[in-house]
C-alpha cells in the first residue's frame, strides 16, 4: 500500500474530506460510491463498481466484452483501439 502523506481530521459527524487531487486522480466525483473495508487496524476505501461494470471506467453497458479477465465497455474498447 502506498502512502499519500496526507493527514486529515474527522469532523464531529465522523466525516472526512478526500483531497481534491486524490479525487481527481482516482476519478471520484460527487456521485461516486465508495466501499469501506476494514483490515486489522486499517480502514480502506475502494471505488464501488457494480458487478459486471467496466474495469476501466466503472460504467455498465449492454455490450460489455471480456478480455483476459477484464470487463470492458464499448467506449473504453474504442479508446483502446485508438491507441
Ligand atoms: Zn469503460
Amino acid at each position: 500500500m502506498k502512502t499519500t502523506g496526507i493527514v486529515r481530521g474527522i469532523d464531529s459527524l465522523g466525516r472526512i474530506v478526500l483531497p481534491k487531487e486524490l479525487r481527481t486522480n482516482m476519478h471520484i466525483d460527487k456521485d461516486s460510491k465508495l466501499e469501506i473495508f476494514v483490515e486489522g487496524d486499517q480502514i480502506i476505501l475502494k471505488k464501488h463498481r457494480p458487478a459486471g461494470s467496466c474495469d476501466f471506467c466503472g460504467e455498465l453497458a449492454a455490450d460489455m466484452a471480456q478480455y483476459e479477465g477484464y470487463c470492458i465497455c464499448p467506449a473504453c474498447r474504442a479508446k483502446i483501439a485508438a491507441l
